[in-house]
């Protein structure tokens, strides 16, 4: 039997003829950018964030850098980043000038430790950018405290947490601001590349509107020196086509998960930790096992495919070389990028796809 690690057929299939009206219903209009469909979809969206404001942009990357430069961060400031993410967060970061500066994760959660989070603390400190890493929110409360205290911003990065929930209430709506990535392979994803910021703040709203659109929201009246970083009409349509299916989707997420926690047992792997106060939607499912090449070896010669999510920390990464972080000085990301692996997890996996994929993990042997 063969398991992709991830695909959309089933998905695109079951609403194909959906998203070619939409495509159509923009092109008859012949308006593609910052139209009827871009706001449209940033009212739904922020809805379903349960949020007053959501402002449209190109991608992830843009909605937190936008959202930092918003927030008036740049250099000579810090922000607190968690030491195992997507580099996306540290480089919206770094494109601000800002420096970022890595905080362990809870190895169990993978999720930023609040118990780390304090000394990490300087006179530069200006937010926080919890990552609701693969998924699984962060430790919330906690971390609202400690900003509230340190008078610190927070800009969740929730790229892969399109959904999820944290004592019942959805992501994005914690912080002052939130970012978010419609990549193709998320679980809101469009045809191509997107990106979204949610707000109750209406000032901050209003300045990442004018930030993304060359810094005016007045034609050519520029205020600010802006980026060019919209939400086009074709992607907002395909957006709005898919965010109804949103939960049910996220739903099959959740049933696959919880069949891999009951049923994977393996001394060779250990299964990701869900705190009790959540929801995840399970972007990612991810395990750690002691030799991770000779299990995704194993996995592949049974024809499952599998990822890594991500196999070089970000302190070790080549273009972050001028932060002078020494291999050693981050324990936990580097313990995590050298032991992850990440399951086959999609929308239309079949039932036999997953008793196999786990049947074929509980007979793992090094
Ligand atoms: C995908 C992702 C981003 C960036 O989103 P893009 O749309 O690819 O720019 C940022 N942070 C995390 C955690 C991500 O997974």
């Amino acid at each position: 039997m063969i398991v992709p690690f991830v695909s959309f057929r089933v998905m695109e299939k079951e609403i194909d003829s959906e998203l070619r009206s939409a495509f159509e219903r923009v092109y008859e209009r012949s308006w593609y950018i910052r139209g009827i469909e871009g706001g449209n979809f940033e009212r739904s969206f922020a809805k379903f964030c349960n949020v007053k404001f959501c402002v449209g942009v190109g991608s992830g990357l843009d909605a937190l850098m936008l959202s930092l430069k918003a927030l008036g961060i740049g250099y000579g400031d810090e922000v607190l980043v968690p030491s195992n993410t997507f580099i996306a967060t540290a480089l919206a970061v770094t494109y601000t000038g800002a420096v970022p500066v890595f905080v362990e994760p809870d190895i169990r959660t993978y999720n930023i430790d609040p118990d780390r989070i304090e000394k990490k603390i300087t006179d530069k400190t200006r937010a926080i950018m919890p990552v609701h890493l693969y998924g699984q929110p962060c430790d919330m409360d906690r971390i609202l405290e400690i900003a509230e205290k340190h008078n610190l911003y927070v800009v969740e990065d929730c790229a892969q947490a399109h959904g999820a929930l944290y004592r019942g209430r959805v992501v994005g709506s914690f912080g002052n601001v939130a970012g978010f990535s419609f990549y193709p392979g998320k679980n809101l994803g469009a045809l191509g590349d997107a990106g979204a910021v949610v707000t109750n703040d209406k000032k901050l709203a209003d300045k990442i509107r004018a930030l993304g659109n060359y810094g005016s929201n007045y034609k050519y009246r520029h205020i600010y020196k802006g980026n060019n970083s919209r939400l086009d009409e074709i992607q907002a349509a395909f957006l709005s086509t898919k965010l109804p299916h949103l939960k049910r989707m996220n739903k099959e997420r959740q049933k696959i998960a919880c069949r891999y926690l009951k049923e994977i047992r393996n001394r060779e792997i250990i299964l990701p930790y869900v705190m009790d106060n959540v929801t995840p939607v399970w972007h990612i499912f991810s395990v750690r096992t002691r030799n991770v090449k000779c299990l995704s070896k194993y996995m592949k010669e049974n024809g499952i495919s599998t990822s890594r999510h991500y196999p070089i920390a970000i302190h070790q990464q080549e273009c972050y070389k001028d932060l002078l972080i020494s291999t050693g000085s981050l324990p936990i990301a580097e313990e995590i990028s050298a032991t992850q692996l990440s399951l086959p997890m999609y929308y239309g996996m079949t039932e036999n796809q997953i008793d196999f994929v786990i049947s074929t993990l509980n007979k793992f042997k090094e």
